[in-house]
């Protein structure tokens, strides 16, 4: 793994509509956890598979990975949305 600071890299959210640093993609999920989208969002700016895998716990890493492969459906999405725009408040 490289010492690069992937923190500062930014994207356009598909969720939010704004650009947003990595570092907050590391803490938008539940609990604090990284957003389930993360693996989806970021591959092709680095390699966040290897990034997180050596960066979060293995059960968390774990977890992240069965997540990101369950489709969501609409709605779930929605709700997510609805909640994050009322964190930023
Ligand atoms: S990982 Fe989540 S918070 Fe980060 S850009 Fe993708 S959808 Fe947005």
């Amino acid at each position: 793994m490289t010492d690069e600071n992937f923190n500062d890299k930014e994207r356009r959210c598909p969720r939010l509509g704004s650009v947003i640093p990595f570092r907050y993609c590391i803490i938008s999920g539940d609990n604090d956890l990284p957003c389930w989208k993360i693996l989806d969002c970021w591959w092709e700016m680095f390699d966040v598979e290897g990034y997180l895998k050596q960066n979060l716990p293995e059960t968390v890493f774990n977890e992240l990975i069965k997540i990101a492969e369950k489709p969501k459906n609409k709605v779930s999405s929605i709700i997510e949305i609805a909640q994050q725009v009322q964190k930023g408040k």
